[in-house]
């Protein structure tokens, strides 16, 4: 392994395949092309994506923020049922609950007592201790420095009006659920002096090879179909750490992901803009690519999705059946098939086996 004449950044060219035959340029390759070509190739899906072998590790990650409404419930039963439908299906099959509580301002301890409290009266109860966030804060650093070592971390010293102004500089006001794609102002060095605001991640190693659209990145959702984002242009280098020590929900989450060996994430459809980044970050740090399925949202009589945001209400507590056969209305479930479904462990078990059919792994 060498590096490529033609690419400048050693992060990338790291893992040049190194040709005896240094006159034939065309034919010289990185290893990140030749990934990007294998993916593009039809039928290579299969191959990229890492097979189940017999292990599922799959995961429910909620953010205390708040007692859980019927959009958090749809998440964790969906979550549950593919865990559960795996292990029917003869794998060895671990459901988890992991708080994502990094946000200190938005999450309370006693939210997340209530999440847990409520998923037990739910049924779903977890298959390992639960896992919080807030605890693993040295796994964060330790990937941190994995990707400062690796070229492929930076510190950022830009406000939002430094990032508007470059912007503008460049000609486009280019903004995505309202915050703006960093155009890559610190990647060189901070222009301005500063304090850190943040560590960014540096998408695009900018390797020839790989051609425009280099942050390409693809993937296949069990429920959506072939998926695709150029990260470069919808976020560009993303946050990891804030200046004031939180970390980003995608570091994280792809760190605990990667550590907790999750096999199969299965969240709300409107989590699935993260996939990119998230598949970028697994590959950067070496953790293998999970299976994704993103399933459909609680939504209110206008057609909103049910949040914290538009205080959507606390699940009852006294009437689990009624909230689960909600949960499962909303995946497509029918929410009383048979009708016969008198207990919480009833339901559960006959929705199980619709959703091996449903949701194939
Ligand atoms: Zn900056």
């Amino acid at each position: 392994m060498g590096r490529g004449p033609w690419c400048s950044w050693a992060h990338c060219c790291r893992d040049f395949v190194s040709s005896a035959h240094a006159c034939l340029p065309p034919l010289r390759l990185c290893l990140h092309a030749l990934a990007h070509l294998a993916t593009a190739l039809p039928g290579a899906a299969a191959a990229v994506t890492p097979t189940t072998a017999r292990r599922y590790v799959g995961r429910f990650a909620p953010s205390p923020t708040g007692p859980m409404h019927l959009g958090s419930v749809v998440a964790a039963l969906a979550s549950w049922l593919d865990a559960r439908a795996a292990s029917a299906q003869g794998l060895s099959a671990q459901w988890l609950v992991r708080i994502e509580d990094l946000d200190t301002q938005r999450c309370s301890a006693q939210a997340a007592q209530t999440i847990l409290q409520q998923l037990h009266g739910l049924g779903l109860v977890p298959d390992a201790p639960v896992q919080w966030q807030s605890q693993r804060q040295r796994h964060y650093e330790q990937a941190l420095q994995t990707l400062q070592a690796q070229g492929r971390a930076y510190p950022c010293s830009c406000t939002r009006k430094d990032i508007a102004a470059a912007q503008q500089a460049l000609g486009g006001d280019r903004q995505r659920f309202q915050t703006l794609v960093y155009p890559g102002t610190c990647r060189h060095r901070p222009a301005h002096d500063g304090p850190v605001r943040t560590w960014r991640f540096l998408v695009q190693p900018g390797c020839p090879a790989h051609g425009p659209g280099s942050a390409l990145v693809h993937w296949q959702d069990r429920r959506l179909g072939p998926q695709q984002q150029d990260v470069a242009q919808a976020v560009g280098d993303f946050a990891l750490l804030r200046g004031d020590g939180m970390w980003s929900y995608q570091m994280g989450c792809v760190v605990d992901d990667g550590l907790q060996g999750v096999t199969h994430i299965v969240r709300g459809e409107d989590l699935a803009d993260n996939t990119a980044r998230q598949i970028l970050l697994q590959q950067a740090l070496g953790h293998p690519r999970p299976s994704y399925l993103h399933v459909p949202l609680a939504r209110d009589a206008r057609g909103e999705k049910l949040s914290k945001g538009n205080h959507a209400p606390s699940i009852d507590a006294n009437a689990p059946l009624t909230t689960l056969r909600q949960a499962a209305q909303v995946l497509g479930l029918p929410p009383g098939a048979g009708g016969q479904q008198t207990s919480v462990s009833d339901a559960l078990a006959h929705w199980t086996a619709l959703w091996a059919q449903r949701y194939p792994l």
